[in-house]
């Protein structure tokens, strides 16, 4: 057996069909009286539903939550939060509205009640980021991880299936890179493996039949194991060649991640031949070369665009990228070389499969 350490994220989990009921007690139980909804403009009508759920306990809905939270939104709801004396947010929505929570928690240490309705993962990290200009500043902080996590698989029913499809396989990047991640350990792989499983069944299931309970159900699972692989362990070379075209390029983050994780995963299939393995067994294959092209198949099945090009990346930016991931790598069972980057890119770029 090998060494390793784990180390279990300190976070109350409530997952059912209907969750959304337990809101008021959840909430109870962490002591506050004062409520802050936050969620995106376009999810207003779910955050005052959330208020009329929660009654008494709601101080306020604050929809105005976007992507990669700009400085000065986090700002402006911190401001909400002390104008309306909040002692708590619950978080309605992506990564977005949680994102924005965990702003607000950074600055002021009110506990955050996360309801996600994306399968992004945020919920289960102490990750932050915000972003000033076209700097992305991320950290970890252990007072932004949400101090309970309600998984309401209803609330996924109205989710397009575009935003289903792309930000399931952002959550399927988090399970495949735990596997080979230098922290990983037992517990956090068995998660890893479920999540692939489950996701790779669940998805192409409820990007055909949106309205499938068991399918909602059961992808949200494998977003919340693969949310928890997030947090618990060091991601790898696909999470920092996303970061670097997602801050550099603004390419859109759960499209970017579904389209290089096919990459990235055959990248490095010989180095890490036992967790490739394990990826290609969940998702129906056998050997850890299987694992690429399996994962490029299921984009297919999931209607995502292949093409970083489709996405808005310049070709002329490629040589750019390939030095900025090379720039600082994060630990990598392949060394990180600067021209197999620069072909995985192209290629990933044309929408070819990987190789
Ligand atoms: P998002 O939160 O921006 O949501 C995408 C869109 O879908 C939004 O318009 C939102 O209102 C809408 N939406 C969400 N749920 C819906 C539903 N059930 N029905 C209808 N519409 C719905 O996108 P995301 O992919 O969830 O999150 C991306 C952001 O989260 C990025 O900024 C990323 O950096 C961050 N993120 C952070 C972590 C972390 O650990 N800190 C992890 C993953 C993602």
């Amino acid at each position: 057996m090998e060494p390793f350490v784990y180390q279990g994220t300190p976070s109350r989990v409530v997952f059912s069909w209907g969750a959304l009921a337990t809101l008021p007690e959840e909430v109870e139980r962490l002591g506050a009286r004062r409520a802050l909804i936050l969620a995106t403009p376009e999810q207003r009508a779910l955050a005052d539903e959330v208020a009329r759920v929660l009654g008494e306990r709601a101080a306020g809905v604050h929809a105005e939550a976007v992507m990669h939270v700009p400085v000065s939104v986090a700002r402006a709801a911190l401001d909400t939060a002390a104008a309306l004396d909040a002692d708590c947010c619950v978080a309605v929505g992506g990564g977005s509205a949680i994102g924005l929570g965990k702003a607000i928690a950074l600055e002021s240490s009110l506990p955050i009640v996360a309801v996600p309705t994306t399968y992004a993962g945020s919920e289960m990290t102490p990750i932050y980021g915000l972003t000033e200009g076209r700097l992305k500043r991320t950290g970890r902080d252990p007072r932004v991880l949400p101090r309970t996590v309600i998984y309401d698989p209803s609330l996924t029913l109205s989710l397009p299936a575009e935003v289903t499809a792309t930000s399931g396989m952002n959550a399927m990047a988090h399970a495949v890179e735990a596997l080979y991640a230098e922290d990983a350990n037992p517990t956090v792989s068995l998660m890893a493996e479920k999540s692939i499983r489950a996701l790779g069944v669940a998805l192409p299931a409820v990007v055909r039949a949106p309205d499938d309970a068991a399918m909602r159900s059961r992808a949200l699972y494998g977003a919340w194991l693969a949310g928890t692989c997030l947090g618990a362990v060091g991601m790898a070379l696909h999470h920092k060649l996303c970061h670097t075209l997602g801050g550099t390029f603004n390419l859109p983050h759960a499209r970017t991640h579904a389209a290089m994780l096919p990459h990235t995963a055959h990248y490095n299939h010989a180095a890490a031949p036992a967790a490739l393995a394990r990826v290609a067994r969940a998702l129906g294959g056998r050997e850890a070369a299987e694992a690429g092209p399996l994962l490029f198949a299921l984009n297919r099945a999931l209607g995502i665009p292949a093409a970083l090009a489709a996405l808005g990346m310049p070709e002329q930016g490629l040589d750019e990228a390939a030095d900025l991931a090379c720039r600082n790598p994060y630990a990598n069972p392949r060394p990180v070389e600067r021209e197999a980057i620069r072909a995985l890119l192209g290629r990933a770029w044309q929408g070819a499969a990987p190789a």
